[in-house]
């Protein structure tokens, strides 16, 4: 083999080994970045303050009438032709027709887009759509004849009839505009939030160029973009993105977040820190208070120590909230252990007090049910009657105190989680439902159920109950129970669906606290603790538990467990 053809070979393994490599991480790298996106938007946290929404909205409104006034009071100067309206200073470029018009939509469009409900926003949608057609159409006029080198108004004879100077606007200007334009076409627009972003940022950076160049006397930008035009277009690109200040880049900046009150701090200080330094350097060296040099030194010293003050002082609000947020948390999980103990205490309670209670209670029924017995034919109607009344009363706390004792027993007694097999479970609830299934005659059916990590003595009572009050709450028609499941990603979704009496939704998460029902006594027995059993079960195994159901319809009793 010579040396080329085995120079060949091993190329090839090189790149085969390559997209080997590529091959292996790119799972991985799909986790990181989803890992990212997730970590990205913690909605909790990240969410915008309404407050401070308000006024940056309230910013946006001023940008857009500060706009429409510069746009019209410029346009004035064109048709009477009065120079000072249409540039701020003599020497200076002044702001031609096409920049004053794309400032008057501009600006109406942004303030248009203020209201953001209700019918008179529906309406103004096509007025706002049009507006901002009009700012990108000039500005891409004005881009064309650039590009082309026409000149429209020389061309259609505009600048002899009008005062002079009316030609097109600045090329800068109309990039600037052009990017305004397109941005407010597509501010509502799901998903385009960062083209806005984008676009809005770079015209606010051309304008912020030209205002420093008018600042600093630099004289490429004096004779580029028109001052007025510069202020404008710096004025509405802020304004677009602060109109929107509840989502995208500006929802992280307007949240009570630490970062958000980072950023509201530093922002104002980048932008102003620099512009004014520079501003006094150029001023002093114009002054002959200092040469080039010693200037760029005194700025570079001035800027890092006001940066490091304005660093200093975020710093130390950042460390004086962490220290309260860090308290706060201590509260809180004090609050929580308190929380706990006081709980157990009360369950412990629970348990001792209706275990007690059994013994006396069952001398009470047994005594009281002797006297039904042996004396009730001796006694007069009257008299019968109040003791039929304790014996129910007795037989009814005799349940509840039952009842009580699963529930409280259930934090006491936890056993280990083992390998439980569900559809063995299932058949034992059904063995001890049988009369009440010969009874209603209902037809039962069942997916072929999993083995998962639990107690199975405990998931019998969650099937139970679940099977038991599909059975109680039937309707009409013949009953059908099917006992389903479904395998998720992490988890099993366990089902016990019915076709009964169904509950009404607003019912949906009242019934699973302890002793709430939805029917007296007289209508369907029992003392609502079963679905409370069921949920403090079901999350004493990692899981969740809900219903889903309408009114005569059926209900769906759904929970989760661990795989
Ligand atoms: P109990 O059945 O003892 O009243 P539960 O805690 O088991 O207590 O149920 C609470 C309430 O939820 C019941 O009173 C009933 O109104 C409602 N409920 C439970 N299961 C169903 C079901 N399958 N269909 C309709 N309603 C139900």
């Amino acid at each position: 083999m010579n040396s080329s053809s085995s120079r060949t070979v091993k190329n090839g393994l090189l790149i085969k080994r390559i997209v080997e490599r590529i091959a292996e991480f790119k799972p991985r790298l799909r986790f990181r970045w989803a890992r990212w996106r997730k970590l990205k938007e913690p909605a909790h946290i990240e969410a915008a303050a309404p407050r401070i929404v308000d006024s940056f909205r309230n910013f946006s409104k001023w940008a857009s009438i500060i706009a429409i006034i510069v746009g019209y009071h410029v346009l004035l100067g064109w048709i009477f032709d009065i120079q000072i309206l249409r540039t701020p200073a003599t020497g200076f470029s002044t702001m031609k027709v096409d920049e004053a018009l794309s400032s008057v939509a501009a600006g109406g469009a942004l303030y248009m887009l203020q209201m953001r409900r209700g019918a008179m926003a529906r309406k103004l949608r096509p007025i706002i759509q049009f507006c901002a057609g009009v700012t990108a159409l000039l500005a891409l006029l004005a881009l064309l004849q650039y590009t082309f080198g026409w000149n429209l108004a020389q061309t259609w004879g505009l600048e002899s009839q009008g005062p002079s100077g009316m030609s097109r606007m600045a090329l800068t200007s109309s990039l600037g505009f052009l990017m305004i334009g397109v941005s407010l076409m597509i501010l509502d627009r799901p998903r385009r939030q960062r083209w806005v972003e984008g676009l809005t940022l770079i015209s606010a950076a051309i304008s912020m160029l030209a205002i420093a160049g008018y600042l600093y006397q630099a004289e490429p930008f004096q004779r580029q973009m028109p001052l007025y035009a510069a202020v404008v277009i710096f004025l509405i690109s802020c304004g677009i993105i602060c109109a929107r200040a509840d989502c995208g880049l500006m929802a992280k900046v307007t949240s009570n977040s630490f970062g958000g009150i980072m950023a509201r701090r530093l922002l104002p200080a980048t932008l102003l820190i620099p512009l004014a330094l520079g501003w006094l350097q150029h001023e002093g060296q114009r002054a002959g208070l200092f040469a080039a040099p010693l200037g760029l030194a005194l700025f570079t010293v001035a800027d890092v120590s006001l940066f490091l003050l304005v660093i200093w002082w975020g710093v130390n609000s950042l460390h004086r909230m962490d220290t309260k947020r860090r308290q706060a948390e201590y509260e809180l999980q004090e609050t929580a252990a308190k929380l706990a103990r006081s709980n157990a205490d009360l369950e412990q309670f629970a348990y001792v007090a209706s275990h007690d209670l059994k013994e006396p209670l069952r001398a009470i029924s047994g005594s009281v049910q002797i006297l039904q017995e042996r004396y009730s034919k001796t006694l007069n109607q009257d008299a019968d009657e109040v003791i039929k009344h304790t014996v129910e009363g007795a037989t009814r706390m005799q349940t509840l105190i039952d009842d009580l004792l699963t529930y409280s027993r259930l934090s006491i007694r936890e056993a280990p989680l083992e390998p439980a097999d569900c559809s063995q479970v299932v058949q034992t609830a059904l063995a001890n439902l049988e009369t009440a299934i010969q009874e209603s005659k209902a037809v039962i059916s069942q997916d072929l159920l999993p083995v998962v990590k639990g107690d199975s003595t405990q998931l019998l009572q969650v099937f139970q109950n679940l099977i038991n009050n599909a059975i109680k709450y039937r309707s009409e028609r013949t009953l059908k129970v099917h006992v389903g499941v479904e395998e998720q990603a992490t988890e099993w979704l366990f089902s016990v669906r019915d076709n009964g009496i169904g509950i009404a939704p607003q019912y949906a998460t009242r019934i699973f606290r302890i002793f709430q029902r939805l029917h007296t006594r007289k209508e369907y027995s029992g003392t609502g603790i079963g679905l409370a059993v069921c949920k403090k079960i079901v999350e004493r195994h990692g899981g969740r538990i809900w219903v889903e159901s309408e009114p005569e319809e059926g209900s769906t009793f759904y929970f989760t467990l661990a795989k």
